[in-house]
């Protein structure tokens, strides 16, 4: 049902607001069941006793599913009949996992190149829903999800995650995840939306100026959670210790979709006397794992896809502490199938299991995108942001930073300052990045009232507009 109404929801966000509550209120009193229909129902039941099952019943249940997944993309849709007569994989046999292996593995050119040839054709078109992503690497891909499957299961998953931590369904989040725009299509600060009982708050507007107004906004909300990215929510953190401000209690901050740098989980921590939760996940639906209450390592829903590790060779990674790139192939996804796909992010195996007693395979030092994200030396040689370990004590009177490169060999960083910063600061930050590039490349700084973010609204450590692929 949701899904159905995805493409009323203009007429929906056009009505006044009065209405707009009255309508909504009215549609979150619906049992879930109803408002997300089987694919809910299935999942919910699902995930109440699979993280308890044994080894044999979860393999088992691993490899009914990928099975199904394997069926599904062969029969009806040519780009995998194609991947898998070009290497003899025969689905109908598949029966273990070393078969999975033979599979080619493809990537996100291969999901835009090949678009058509993917989506499912016994599928009939109205019942799609199509989206497309931003990422942080700016290629955006787009995707067709079957209308009542994949964000049915999706809101199961992110519930029972967020159960860990005291969520319960209807709770109030406060969201500050991107852009925020009222029923004339205008952008705005804030937004109320009744049927998830949610206040949505613009990332874009985040800076000294407009803090004050968003603490009296989420005090007279008081909502039980914020739903974020880390960098967004650490500006806010900063801003909240230094004026030593009094934060409606919450019982926990979500934090999804961007890595933590040293110190930033603690920094938040502090200033909303609160813990963070966080999890790894993507548009393709192919791997979910997230924290516990125990446990920062994150827990890998067997339920939910197959996921690998694999070395650069693309070779299958089983041995803990070695880094790999994070390859899934998704359960659901049946109208528009993702099998072995390099989702471009990396990760490590944890051995054992955790001690909250989930079967989850475990696995940590996620890194996103962006940790790829290269500086051009004037040698031709690159400098990656994650190699330069930016302490976060080097930022404390910065709001928020981001690197520019134009040129080769030249680079700016681009500065927010706070109000405690002085020239001590400029100082300090000048040093710091002179004695890491050395004489590879000339550093700057740049003060700005505003950074550009992605167009869902996250922050980019890097603007980078030298053409990469030329260069390297
Ligand atoms: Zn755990």
């Amino acid at each position: 049902m949701e899904d159905k109404l995805y493409n009323k929801l203009g007429i929906y966000k056009s009505l006044p607001l009065g209405l707009r509550n009255v309508i909504g209120y009215t549609y979150r009193a619906l049992p879930l069941s109803i408002r997300y229909g089987k694919t809910y129902e299935y999942y919910n039941k699902l995930l109440q006793d699979s993280s308890n099952w044994d080894e044999e019943r979860k393999n088992g249940f691993v490899i009914q599913k990928l099975k199904e997944t394997l069926i599904n993309a062969y029969e009806n849709t040519l780009f995998y009949k194609n991947q898998f007569d070009s290497v003899e994989f025969d689905p109908s046999n598949f029966n273990e996992l070393a078969q999975l292996y033979t599979i080619p593995l493809i990537d996100k050119i291969d999901l835009r190149k090949n678009k058509q040839e993917i989506k499912n054709r016994s599928i009939q078109e109205k019942n799609f829903l199509y989206v497309t992503t931003g990422g942080t690497t700016g290629i955006p891909i787009e995707l067709y999800y079957v209308k009542g499957n994949e964000r049915s299961r999706e809101f199961v998953f992110m519930t029972d995650q967020w159960k860990r931590i005291g969520y319960k369904t209807g709770d109030k989040i406060a969201v500050i995840r991107g852009s925020v725009v009222d029923e004339k299509g205008n952008n705005t600060l804030f937004r109320y939306e009744p049927v998830k009982n949610r206040l949505f708050l613009s990332t874009y507007d985040l800076y000294e100026n407009n803090f004050r107004i968003y603490v009296e906004k989420l005090h007279k909300f008081k909502p039980k959670f914020i739903h974020t990215y880390p960098s967004a929510i650490s500006v806010f953190a900063k801003y909240v210790k230094q004026n030593n401000i009094e934060f409606p209690t919450l019982k926990g901050i979500f934090c999804s979709s961007e890595q933590f740098f040293e110190g930033q989980r603690e920094l938040i921590e502090s200033a909303f006397k609160t813990k963070i939760y966080s999890w790894y996940g993507h548009s393709e639906y192919a791997t979910l794992a997230g924290e516990c209450e125990v446990n920062t390592d994150y827990h890998v829903f067997f339920e939910y896809g197959y996921t690998e590790l694999i070395d650069e060779e693309g070779n299958v990674i089983t041995k803990p502490g070695v880094q790999g790139e994070i390859v899934g192939t998704s359960f659901e996804m049946k109208g528009f199938p993702i099998i072995r796909y390099k989702t471009g992010d990396f990760a490590e195996w944890v051995e054992g299991k955790c001690k909250c007693g989930r079967n989850y395979q475990l696995i940590k030092n996620v890194k996103g995108r962006w940790h790829q994200e290269m500086i051009v030396t004037k040698l031709d040689s690159t400098i990656s942001l994650t190699a330069l370990n930016m302490h976060s004590d080097l930022f404390d009177h910065v709001v928020q930073y981001q690197f520019y490169q134009k040129e080769k060999g030249k680079v700016e960083l681009r500065v927010i300052k706070s109000n405690e910063y002085t020239l001590k600061d400029e100082e300090k930050i000048n040093n710091s990045f002179k004695l890491k590039f050395k004489e590879l490349v000339d550093f700057s700084i740049r003060y700005v009232d505003q950074l550009p973010r992605t167009e869902r609204g996250k922050h980019r450590f890097l603007i980078q507009e030298l053409d990469l692929k030329e260069i390297l």
